[in-house]
């Protein structure tokens, strides 16, 4: 008989599991066994939202289809190490359950506690709620559709009121929509300020929107559910299971994904992997994007000083033609800031930092400095409104400061010290911390000059390129752009201090093997570090092998420069690991190749390794251009350094194999001096060498001299294999021990090779 119970421990903890066979959710036959699990990997991103909060909990001891018990205070036989709060209500005092960790997550679903629904408050912090929630319940028998347009409006509602919001699927009939705010707003305030911000949403949506809890009066409207905004309420936490069949997860999830789901219950503990593979943790900077509430209603309004400050933006843009954003600075107190990068006339950053309600602004040509000591100038601009913090996109021709814009970094500061002309703060984000100076000189010209860099690290040497998984089928999907995978030498290029540095895939330094590649004046920007593939083209525009590893085992400046100017070489950049001081690497990959594509000057030795959406023509049409084959490359994918990935797929025409020479037939024509193919031999599967056919083309005449040189040693009377060829009465026998590297496309069906292309010798 299987054991009642399981011991096991967690984070040094010793926990008794029990009845992990009972079944919680029968029409799925989900054990609980099976919800601990989840509730287990779940953990890390649970935490987050329930951690150092009270808890109320509903268990299902006898699975979702039995009787339930709300559950807040905490048990007597709860152990020791699992925390609590007390809070008074009226009546009583409650002391409330608090999970801080793997373990305590792992007891409460040994407890079969599916649901846990957290407070709005950390308890360091009782008296301010750190979020604010809209919970969209859709009236009896409402059709799903019209909730998820009333959370895509609301989502465009908040956002013009200055607010972040995030959503996630009940797991029930709707969406609850979190809101992050500054934690200095009383409950009581923040309930007045949320239920003003209710009122007015419901009166531009009175079609299909209301506040009446009541379900006659809500008239088949979808209930905007404020209430639990109160002090003390509770609403099921993010990646919370629900207690209702089929195993539905309070889900969080892209904005982009609410359009197509089917219902609020869609994500489950049968499918949320699938979500976390493509999204990860979508609200991962949640707590980051906090912003001040405020109970004035006034100042949400425009403020006339911020007009004022903001006239100069204004007057410089014709908003019907630029995409920047144009209106309504609005209330928010954070410190934050943000770093563009900006692709108009001159490439440059553009830093931008919250002041008083607008962002104070400069463009820096050369990007903030990484190093202590070094100082760049900046050039002061007008103040931008608070939504250019978030702006992205192209501004078009003709427009002022026309070009790409992205946004580089984002995150928060602490002023230091501010002065009219004098400025000190630190800033923050992911990717740094850097303490900085800045200065007025003249006018509108200022200097920055980096303090103190908190926690950049230079990368560790050799920089290891991340490799590609290999496929046989081009894989089709919009995710991925495929490029032409270029035959060459994979190299690791860095930018630094006004020069080129070159490296092997190895970590070998071969700058000084390419002179065509080391002017840092070939690029648009400071510092990078990029990778790529050094190739030398023949008139056709396709790469040689031969010819570039030429280049790179030549020694002697005379050699190097007789092969630069014989075989010279270009570099296509596919990638960014560093731009201007920041690493990149966590970044998707179509904004690493955009930055990467505006950091290369145009019409250099480096050039952009292009992207298409089309994998089928791409691959059609390396195959006519008999090129190696094609990348496929995950659009969002990140860059993971050292790693073989299948964020990268290579998908090659062609196979490399290593054979040996066996002879040769006679030549003809232009070869009648030299020889016409080699016969070619493998070792198959019983360790016997078999004959694979002849390699005809690969070599000039050059190269077929110095193979008959080599071969001498090596003749021999009589043929060393058995199987029969056309050319057996003319051919040049030889003992099978050179070896050679041949490349090809396909094996024929009596097994030899297809297009065979000579490569090398192999020493
Ligand atoms: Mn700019």
């Amino acid at each position: 008989m299987p054991s009642k119970y399981v011991h096991t421990e967690i984070n040094g903890h010793k926990i008794k599991l029990s009845n992990l066979d009972k079944i919680l959710y029968p029409s799925i036959g989900v054990t609980k066994a099976e919800v601990i699990q989840y509730y287990l990997e779940i953990a890390p991103y649970l935490l987050k939202y329930i951690a150092r909060r009270p808890l109320t909990l509903i268990r299902f001891p006898d699975g979702v289809n039995g009787k339930k018990f709300y559950s807040k205070s905490k048990p007597d036989w709860t152990p020791e190490w699992i925390d609590s709060i007390p809070i008074q209500h009226s009546e009583e005092v409650i002391n409330y359950i608090v999970a801080e960790s793997e373990a305590s997550v792992a007891w409460l679903a040994n407890l079969a506690a599916l649901e846990m629904h957290p407070m709005q408050m950390v308890t360091d912090n009782m008296d301010y709620p750190d979020h604010f929630i809209f919970d969209l319940d859709p009236p009896e028998n409402g059709d799903f559709q019209t909730v998820k347009e009333i959370a895509l409006r609301l989502r465009v509602f908040l956002e013009a009121e200055g607010y972040d919001p995030f959503v996630k699927t009940s797991g029930s009939k709707g969406f609850h929509i979190y809101v992050p705010i500054v934690n200095n707003i009383s409950h009581e305030d923040m309930v007045v300020a949320v239920k003003r911000l209710a009122k007015k949403f419901v009166a531009q949506n009175t079609a299909n929107a209301t506040l009446a809890m009541n379900k006659v009066k809500r008239g088949g409207k979808t209930l905007i559910d404020i209430f639990r905004n109160h002090k003390a309420h509770t609403t099921v936490a993010p990646y919370c299971l629900r207690g209702r069949e089929g195993a539905p997860i309070s889900f969080p999830i892209p904005w982009s994904v609410v359009s197509d789901l089917r219902s609020a219950r869609d994500i489950t503990i049968r499918n949320y992997k699938d979500y976390i593979e493509e999204y990860g943790d979508v609200w991962v900077d949640f707590f980051d994007r906090a912003v001040s509430m405020t109970t004035d209603s006034n100042e949400i309004i425009i403020d006339p000083n911020i007009t004022e400050k903001l006239k100069s933006y204004i007057s410089k843009r014709d908003f019907d033609i630029t995409p920047e954003p144009s209106l309504a600075p609005v209330a928010r107190k954070g410190n934050q800031f943000c770093v563009q990068l900006h692709d108009a006339q001159n490439l440059h950053y553009d830093l931008r930092l919250e002041s008083e309600g607008v962002l104070m602004s400069w463009a820096i040509p050369k990007g903030l400095p990484y190093k202590t000591g070094v100082k760049r100038l900046a050039i002061r601009t007008e103040d931008h409104p608070m939504k250019y913090l978030d702006f992205e996109g192209i501004i078009p021709k003709g427009q002022y400061g026309a070009g790409e814009m992205w946004v580089y970094a984002r995150g928060t500061f602490s002023w230091i010290e501010k002065k009219d002309n004098k400025l000190k703060f630190e800033l923050k984000c992911r990717g740094f911390n850097r303490a900085y100076k800045m200065y007025q000189t003249k006018d509108n010209q200022w200097l920055i000059e980096l303090k103190e860099n908190k926690d950049f690290e230079e990368m560790a040497y050799p920089i290891k390129p991340m490799l590609a998984g290999v496929r046989k089928e081009v894989p089709i999907s919009n995710r991925y752009v495929y490029e032409i995978k270029w035959d060459g030498i994979r190299s690791i290029i860095i930018l630094e201090n006004e020069k080129v540095r070159i490296f092997s895939r190895s970590g070998r330094e071969i700058t000084e093997k390419f002179p065509e590649l080391l002017d840092p004046d070939l690029f648009d920007v400071e510092s990078g570090i990029f990778d790529g593939e050094i190739v030398q083209l023949d008139d056709k525009g396709r790469p040689v092998f031969s010819h570039v590893i030429s280049r790179m085992h030549s020694t002697g400046q005379l050699a190097i420069e007789a092969g630069t100017k014989k075989y010279p070489v270009v570099c296509y950049l596919f990638d960014c690991i560093m731009l201007d001081g920041k690493y990149i690497t966590q970044e998707p990959l179509y904004r690493r190749q955009a930055w990467l594509a505006t950091a290369i000057k145009k019409s250099s030795s480096y050039r952009m390794s292009e992207t298409m959406n089309d994998g089928r023509a791409l691959y059609q049409a390396a195959k006519q251009m008999e090129l190696e084959g094609i990348m496929a490359k995950d659009k969002d994918g990140l860059y993971e350094l050292g790693q073989r990935s299948d964020n990268w797929l290579k998908i090659k025409h062609r196979t490399n194999d290593i054979c040996y020479i066996a002879g040769y037939t006679k030549g003809q024509g232009d070869r009648s001096q030299l020889f016409g193919a080699l016969h070619v031999l493998k070792d198959n599967e019983k360790g016997k060498k078999q004959y694979m056919g002849k390699v005809g083309t690969g070599f000039d005449s050059e190269k077929m001299k110095n193979l008959l040189l080599r071969f001498k040693g090596y003749l021999s009377d009589e043929k060393m294999f058995t199987e029969k060829t056309d050319d057996d009465k003319t051919s040049t026998w030889m003992v099978p021990e050179i070896k050679c590297e041949i490349q090809y496309a396909s094996l024929s069906s009596n097994g030899t090779y297809r297009e065979p292309v000579f490569i090398k010798i192999i020493e």
